[in-house]
């Protein structure tokens, strides 16, 4: 070999050293960066653990709560809500009623013609319509228009099916899923506007006149004989049909509960005397807070960083505006900590980026490579070619935030449970059945509603999973969890039945 030749080898020699060297230093780094996208795993579920001890504290600190916000006005972040709503319907309501319901992004009109007996519904038509952005801070006279403006539509092209003539008073339920002080079952001043709504001059106006005087400027001839919000919507078609029903929940965009408080509750907390038979206690639960909740830096932060800190805590560990989020902040630390997904895509610092129905997509992702998860990665963040593992890694992201937001959900349930004595421990006379030697768990149905809960498997799985821990099963086995499709408008219908029907029996 020249000299030439000797160079070449020699020079050959060193580029494959070098090239080795390279390589093992990247292998090594990426098994520095897996070992610390490890590590952000571990810190999370260690941070979001829901052992069933924990679940329990959570159980006594919603009932504890729920009785210090009965007790007193601002006794509670929980603000246990009046509704006057005593009488929830039976099944025998009967004839035609309308309902508006307003409280997100869409609102809808209904009709409901109610068969009089066994809990029929002859028919029922149901018209959606979005709400203009620019009306959620317009003035109360424009947005009321417009919703008197679409009922008249509505009704006008109903006239002819429904049989009534333009002349009669046609009854109307109104849900308002924003938080409202009940003077009395149908009518209500606004505490304050939540998601996204901000109309001057509405806070502490009457809800139920602001509508009457659009409808009269109108022409429409209406009558407003209920104002609830979606929750007690929900647990009136809840009762319709089952009346085992006691409570319901809302898993949507937000989430809130209502259920039925004993008189003796509310009349001792509240020394009114009117509360024969009980009455719906609205109990705006997005916003309980207990130090047995499993927070952690991730939640902390996006409470800062949003519009409301402080405020609405449950909400913003179990909602359908949150969850979608936390994975974010997640999978941001992750890419800051570790290059195995690249450099940081800016994607990842743009709040509610990643929206829940895409964490239930990846989280659900049976594909055998994952090949959703790559997908949303790719399109939606802009973090393309992530490897395998580290896409399986990310399912177990959204797996720890949707089941720690799903077993408080089952919690906060078991503690509305607890509260009226229908958790099993109870001992008293309410929560057993009546009669017979042996007690026994009373049958106990919840209505839910909320795109969370009817679309997201696993969600409803984990919520499912936790009240059979919490309870015991032999206890479980007497406790139904309900979907009540489209519950918030149908259930104000079914309201304003059972209100004017009582008018009636009150005229004798
Ligand atoms: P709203 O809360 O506005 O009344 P919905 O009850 O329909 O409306 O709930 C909508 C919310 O449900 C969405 O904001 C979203 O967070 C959640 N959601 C809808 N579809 C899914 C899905 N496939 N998987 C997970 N969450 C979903
Ligand atoms: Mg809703």
């Amino acid at each position: 070999m020249g000299k030439v030749g000797v160079a070449l080898a020699a020079g050959c020699a060193a580029a494959a050293c070098v090239t080795a060297a390279v390589m093992v230093t990247r292998r090594m780094s990426r098994r520095r960066g897996w070992r610390r996208l490890v590590r952000v795993l571990e810190e999370l579920e260690e941070g979001c653990a829901t052992p069933v001890g924990r679940l329990r504290q959570v159980v006594d600190a919603m009932a504890v709560e729920m009785h210090a916000g009965l007790a007193s006005e601002g006794g509670s972040k929980l603000k246990m809500l009046l509704t006057y709503v005593h009488n929830l319907p039976t099944g025998m309501e009967k004839g035609i009623y309308y309902a508006l319901d307003l409280g997100g992004t869409n609102f809808r009109v209904l009709r409901v013609n109610l068969g009089g007996q066994r809990s029929t519904i002859l028919d029922h038509d149901v018209e959606r319509q979005p709400i203009p952005q620019h009306l959620m801070t317009s003035t109360i006279e424009e947005l009321f228009d417009f919703i008197a403006t679409k009922l008249k539509d509505f009704v006008g092209r109903e006239e002819n099916v429904s049989g009534i003539s333009a002349e009669e008073t046609r009854e109307l339920g109104f849900t308002f899923s924003f938080p409202v002080k009940q003077n009395s079952s149908s009518s209500g001043t606004l505490i304050k506007w939540t998601k996204g709504f901000s109309i001057q001059d509405m806070v502490g106006r009457d809800v139920s006149q602001c509508l009457q005087e659009a409808m009269s400027r109108k022409g429409l001839n209406m009558q407003v004989a209920s104002l609830v919000n979606d929750t007690v919507g929900t647990l009136a078609l809840g009762h319709y049909h089952d009346q085992d029903t006691v409570a319901s929940v809302i898993f949507g965009t937000g989430t809130n509960a209502c259920y039925l408080e004993r008189a003796d509750a509310i009349i001792k907390c509240q020394g009114l005397l009117s509360t024969s038979g009980g009455m719906v206690v609205n109990m705006e639960w997005g916003n309980f807070w207990s130090s047995h909740l499993p927070r952690t830096s991730y939640d902390a932060d996006l409470d800062c960083e949003s519009p409301n800190p402080n405020d609405q805590g449950f909400e913003k560990m179990i909602s359908g505006m949150y969850l979608g989020d936390i994975v974010r902040r997640v999978v941001l630390r992750m890419s800051q900590e570790s290059d195995v997904f690249g450099p940081v895509s800016s994607k990842l610092l743009v709040p509610f980026i990643l929206r829940t129905p895409m964490i239930a997509t990846m989280h659900e992702d049976d594909s055998p490579n994952l090949m959703e998860v790559a997908r949303i990665l790719r399109d939606t963040l802009q973090i393309p070619d992530v490897p395998l593992n580290v896409r399986k890694l990310v399912v177990k992201v959204c797996d720890v935030v949707t089941r720690r937001a799903a077993r408080l959900a089952a919690a906060g349930i078991v503690g509305i449970l607890k509260k009226i004595g229908r958790d099993g421990n109870g001992g008293t006379a309410s929560c057993k059945a009546k009669g017979g030697g042996q007690s026994k768990m009373r049958r106990t149905v919840v209505a839910v509603e909320g795109g969370l809960y009817t679309n997201y498997t696993m969600f409803r799985e984990y919520l499912n999973e936790a009240m059979g821990e919490i309870l015991g099963e032999d206890v479980a086995e007497h406790v139904i969890i309900r979907v009540m499709d489209d519950g918030s408008g149908i259930g104000a219908a079914l309201l304003a039945a059972s209100h004017s029907a009582s008018l009636a029996i009150d005229s004798i």
